[in-house]
């Protein structure tokens, strides 16, 4: 039988190691925190994931929220103009499939529980050098699924694919009940504040139940970047509520009567977004490769990372049972790495690409969806694929040209 160590218990660790102890591998995941730890801390993400991953879980059997999480619909979108502070546009599209976000407190210690029922071995450890090394010395695979651990700083940054090397929005979340639904039909509203950073919303469920979880991206040294003075939960709401107020009136309207969800319904912090290289060679010279947000890590302003932590455990795994019974080299690394590179690099580019000033032909594109729904249908559901955003995003004249054509689609 063959012997694979994960560490991490997020995402991509979790759902790789489950869907390989159910193919007859025996797999070992260490992490370093147990469930209980999790589940009573702090919120870690909004983990809204669209269809396809969501998929990517159905087909290994651990989409257990399904029927209780409430969906999310659609998405709709508003540019602020900064001079009126009122909607310059605004336009709304229904998904084709819906998304959901599961609070990673409900998910993974409950993920945890099923991989040890089903006879996998979870052991509770901080993972260092040392401890790789000593699992690379047992297993014929490690894997490092530590996300934003301390630990993955040690795969070499890969300057070539990386965009920036500071973090480039002050971050933070509330989640809450009591926030007035959209109708008629539930979707992310995201809205965008020219110089003063982003702010989105969608329905969830959490450990008290169904909820709303609310997004902030600050530019840093903005009005947004303030959350270093709310010291407490309570003032973390007021805060949250403060900005609806100034920055998006419409959103504070659906707010009047929220509440925090519970103690650790809310989080603040930031991050580089950057993309590492695949292998760590230890000083033994044996390896270690890496495996989603160790290697690929978006700002969450698309809500891609556990999408793509959910596509990228989906690669590793048809890889690994491809690979049968040959021993995993440098070369297998890099080219499973590679697969996943091939899909994930337009997502990269596409949130990249809305951390900076938008270009004209980006604005254009979202003002003319407001005029022709088959453009904001296009840019709804490529959510779910991101990688549909090429060519036309990237480049003004194929963006006329894909306006155009979607003209001719309405006309006809
Ligand atoms: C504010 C915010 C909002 C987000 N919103 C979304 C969203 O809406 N949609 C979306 O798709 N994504 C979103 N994300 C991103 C998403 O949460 C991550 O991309 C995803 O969880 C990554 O999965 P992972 O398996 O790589 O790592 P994680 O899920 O982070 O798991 C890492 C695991 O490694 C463990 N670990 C860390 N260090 C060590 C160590 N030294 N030793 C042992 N164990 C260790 C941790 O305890 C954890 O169990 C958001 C992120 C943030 C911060």
């Amino acid at each position: 039988m063959r012997r694979i160590a994960i560490v991490g218990a997020g995402q991509s660790g979790l759902q790789l190691g489950l869907g390989l102890l159910d193919t007859g591998y025996e797999v070992t995941i260490v992490t370093n925190r147990t469930g209980d730890e999790i589940r009573q801390g702090k919120v870690m993400s909004s983990q809204c994931m669209f269809h396809t991953a969501l998929q990517t879980e159905r087909d290994v059997g651990l989409n257990f929220w399904e029927e209780q999480c409430p969906a999310v619909e659609g998405i709709g979108f508003t540019l602020v103009n900064p001079e009126t502070k009122q909607p310059a546009f605004a336009w709304s599209a229904r998904l084709e499939r819906y998304a959901q976000s599961v609070d990673q407190r409900v998910k993974m210690p409950y993920w945890m529980e099923m991989f040890e029922r089903r006879g996998g071995q979870l052991i509770i450890q901080d993972v260092g050098i040392e401890e790789l090394e000593q699992l690379t010395a047992e297993y014929e695979l490690v894997l490092l699924a530590a996300g934003k651990g301390e630990v993955v700083k040690q795969f070499e940054r890969d300057e070539a694919r990386s965009c920036f090397d500071k973090p480039q929005r002050a971050l933070a979340l509330t989640y809450v009940t009591g926030m007035k639904q959209m109708s008629p039909y539930s979707r992310v509203t995201f809205n965008v504040i020219p110089e003063v950073g982003e702010y989105f919303c969608f329905p969830a469920l959490t450990v008290t139940g169904a909820c709303e979880i609310m997004v902030f991206e600050g530019i840093p040294g903005g009005p947004m970047d303030c959350w270093q003075d709310a010291k407490t939960p309570e003032q973390h709401l007021q805060m949250s509520k403060d900005i609806l107020n100034k920055y998006v009136p419409w959103e504070a309207a659906r707010c009047e009567n929220i509440e925090l969800t519970d103690a650790g319904g809310y989080l603040s912090g930031r991050f580089p977004p950057g993309v590492r290289k695949p292998i760590l060679t230890l000083p033994s010279g044996r390896k270690v490769f890496g495996m989603a947000d160790a290697l690929v890590v978006n700002d969450p302003i698309t809500g891609q990372g556990s999408n793509n932590a959910a596509k990228c455990s989906k690669i590793y795994f048809d890889a690994i049972l491809a690979h049968d019974n040959q021993t995993f080299t440098d070369e297998w690394m890099q080219q499973t790495f590679e697969r996943y590179w091939a899909y994930a690099e337009k997502v990269v580019a596409w949130t990249n690409s809305l951390l900076l000033p938008p270009q004209p032909h980006m604005i254009e594109l979202l003002a003319a969806a407001e005029q022709n729904h088959a453009i904001a249908s296009s840019i709804a559901n490529n959510f779910d694929n991101p990688r549909n955003f090429a060519p036309w995003w990237f480049d003004p004249e194929q963006a006329q040209r894909f306006i155009e054509s979607k003209s001719c689609q309405k006309v006809a």
